[in-house]
């Protein structure tokens, strides 16, 4: 049994039971509709890591 969740991928690892937007500050997509996910095992089939990975690759050069 899984539930759909949503999934912010800008690097806050945000989620959240009901379809809505990011409500972290800080996050770079901070304000944008979260991502569906109905994953079982909180993976999120890797679709947070890699825009996370991303984001801090950022954070390395700056
Ligand atoms: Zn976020
Ligand atoms: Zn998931």
């Amino acid at each position: 049994m899984h539930m759909t969740h949503y999934i912010c991928t800008g690097g806050c690892g945000g989620v959240s039971e009901k379809e809505g937007t990011c409500q972290a500050i800080t996050c770079p997509k901070h304000g944008v509709p979260l991502t569906a996910c109905d994953c079982a095992d909180g993976k999120h089939e890797g679709k947070q890591d890699r825009d996370a990975k991303e984001e801090a690759e950022k954070n390395k050069k700056a």
